[in-house]
């Protein structure tokens, strides 16, 4: 495909600019950058390019999207409709708080349902992504600590399943990481936790259901451990999906938690829009919090600084436009609504799962929550097709392949998540591509490793493209003015 610099040409234009009524003032002056190589393209190609660009990109709109632990489901239309209301765009974060009453009433609504679900006491919206919230929490763990005179703590268990942020951010935030190996059952081996908590645990960061998705039903000895040591626990939940609703990470013994709204509360993801990571804490933390908080007071919502507040980690109130969306959703399903997403995205899994576990050998064979993990290790060894080219081979069915090769202590691992939002139809056509996969594999192995057939881009070398991306566009010299 062209690229916009390759469109149109030498005067082409689709400005409708007034004219100028204020006196021309050259930027001829000494130091000034050089001249902008913009591309001079008319309307109609540029209307075209971006359609062409949209064309090449594959989206929840397209089709099924099974990523697992990243719960890329259906973003309904009627959060855009809500965030795009002229009453949530056209303010000012420094307007006083009087003239905005119903946006701070978005954030104290949303707060409130949130902290409902998950059974905490307050909650920021300052941080813009999952990881960002995981490095915000860590910060109120290492305050309370510090308010105590127990800086000592500077250790963070985490699980070999966990997703790789939740190592980084324990770094970022100035802590060492504990690694503890799962057990057998993909699940946190008690025996070795007991041996890694001590004076120097700050904390332990946990997901529930995990990242092969398992919920792990020691979990409420697992939080009173780390208690007992004088440690805090962290739940990143970015699985909530499979449990909102109906089991809350307060409940489990957590004391901090944040939520992905990009992920659970159905704002779109990833290259699809900015995200929001808020963060929940028990009500012994809520003084460390970020910010500024809406608070009730005389006449109407005011906003106040905790008193003991780590600062800030995002300008004001976060991406707050994503709240307004993460609110329409969770107003729209209602209380029933909300348990009941989280059993479908369960029974969705759980129905591919049982599908397809004949043919393919699944990580932990007991049912799952809202994801599974395959195993493609023996059709590897038997035939060479490994997890990559069944993902690859998956594109030529219109299906965005799972996640792969994570988590890392399932080798040639699939993580599949089919969410709540689609249709036995549709998961009855990912299991056919599934199943076809495999024959095909047994059959003719070579078709597998060399597809994807029908995909304007083949096999990327992606190291490469990770490592050395292009991000400049190399003019010609034939066409530099
Ligand atoms: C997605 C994810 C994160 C990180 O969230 P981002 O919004 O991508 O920063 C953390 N933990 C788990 C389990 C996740 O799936």
């Amino acid at each position: 495909m062209k690229l916009i610099f390759e469109r149109g040409g030498q005067g082409q234009r689709c400005t409708i600019l007034p004219e100028c009524d204020v006196p021309e003032v050259s930027l001829e002056t000494p130091g000034r950058r050089e001249k902008l190589r913009l591309p001079q393209v008319c309307e109609n190609e540029i209307s075209r390019h971006y359609t062409e660009l949209a064309k090449q990109v594959y989206g929840v709109n397209h089709g099924f999207y099974p990523l697992g632990s990243c719960t890329m489901k259906y973003n309904p239309k009627i959060d855009e409709a809500t965030a795009a209301l002229p009453q949530f765009t056209e303010i000012h974060p420094l307007q006083p708080v009087e003239t905005v009453q119903g946006c701070l009433e978005v954030l104290d609504k949303a707060r409130n349902l949130l902290c409902e679900i998950t059974g905490m006491d307050d909650m920021t919206f300052q941080p813009a992504a999952g990881a960002h919230g995981e490095f915000t929490g860590l910060l109120l763990i290492k305050a309370y600590h510090e308010s105590r005179k127990d800086a000592g703590r500077k250790k963070i268990i985490v699980p070999d399943s966990a997703h790789g942020t939740n190592p980084a951010s324990a770094v970022m935030a100035g802590f060492q990481v504990v690694n503890i190996p799962s057990g057998k059952d993909g699940c946190v081996d008690l025996e070795k936790l007991r041996e890694a908590v001590g004076e120097d645990t700050a904390g332990l960061m946990l997901t529930n259901p995990n990242t092969v998705g398992l919920f792990d039903k020691n979990i409420l000895e697992i939080t009173s451990i780390v208690h007992e040591a004088g440690g805090l626990t962290y739940y990143d939940g970015a699985n909530l999906n499979a449990v909102m609703g109906i089991a809350r990470p307060g409940d489990m013994g957590f004391d901090v938690v944040h939520l992905n709204l990009h992920k659970t509360f159905a704002a779109p993801h990833g290259g699809g829009g900015p995200g929001s990571g808020p963060v929940g804490c028990k009500s012994f933390l809520k003084e460390f919090l970020p910010g500024l908080q809406p608070q009730p007071g005389e006449t109407g919502l005011t906003l106040q600084a905790p008193s003991q507040s780590i600062g800030s980690v995002k300008a004001f109130y976060g991406n707050f436009l994503v709240v307004v969306k993460s609110l329409t959703y969770l107003l729209m399903l209602g209380r029933e609504g909300v348990p009941q997403a989280a059993q479908n995205a369960v029974l969705n899994a759980n129905y591919m799962m049982q599908k397809l576990k004949d043919l393919y050998p699944m990580a932990y064979p007991q049912p799952c929550m809202h994801e599974f993990v395959i195993s493609a290790e023996r059709l590897k060894r038997e035939k060479g097709v490994a997890a990559v080219d069944i993902a690859k081979a998956l594109q030529d069915y219109g299906i965005h392949p799972p996640t792969m090769y994570f988590p890392l202590i399932v080798h040639e691992a699939l993580m599949v998540e089919p969410t709540e939002t689609e249709s036995r139809e549709t998961l009855d056509q990912a299991i056919e591509a599934f199943r076809e996969i495999w024959e095909r594999g047994q059959r003719e192995p070579q078709e597998i490793l060399s597809s994807p057939h029908h995909s304007g881009i083949k096999r990327p070398d992606e190291v490469q493209a990770a490592r050395k991306p292009v991000l400049r566009y190399n003019f010609p010299e034939t066409k530099a003015q």
